[in-house]
């Protein structure tokens, strides 16, 4: 398995670890967008969120909420962001499932996306594409 975080989880990479359980490890992502960007990731090797088991995706979830309280009152900062490119077409560059945790400040010039809108019907259409899976698997 060549897989960068599993070596960072194992010990045989070295990494600034913020934190970890029995099923979660938390260390600082090296090309931090703002300091103290930690990735929060599954201790097992799963590729993507939907190969997570439930329990894994609650353990992630508790540590990111515990990583953030930690990091705005250890950092001085009012908030953060979270979020996870999943898959490929995502720009999911590790192939082990991960959240960022990027702290935050006001004006501090990092942007969303560009926001576009929906046609006539359109945002009907997707809905219904999505709710008909949600209603089948
Ligand atoms: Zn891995």
């Amino acid at each position: 398995m060549d897989c960068i975080f599993c070596k960072i989880i194992s010990g045989s990479i070295p990494s600034y670890k913020v934190y970890e359980n029995d099923k979660v490890v938390a260390f600082f992502d090296i090309l931090p967008i703002s300091q103290g960007h930690t990735i929060i990731a599954p201790k097992s090797h799963v590729s993507d969120i939907e190969s997570l088991s439930e329990e894994e995706m609650c353990a992630l979830a508790q540590a990111i909420k515990k990583i953030g309280k930690a990091v705005m009152k250890g950092l001085n900062v009012k908030g953060y962001s979270v979020f996870l490119d999943n898959k490929s077409a995502a720009n999911q560059h590790v192939p082990h499932v991960h959240f960022h945790l990027v702290p935050r400040a006001e004006g501090d010039g990092l942007e969303r996306w560009p926001q576009s809108g929906y046609d006539e019907g359109e945002a009907e259409n997707c809905l219904n594409k999505i709710k008909l899976k949600l209603n089948t698997e």
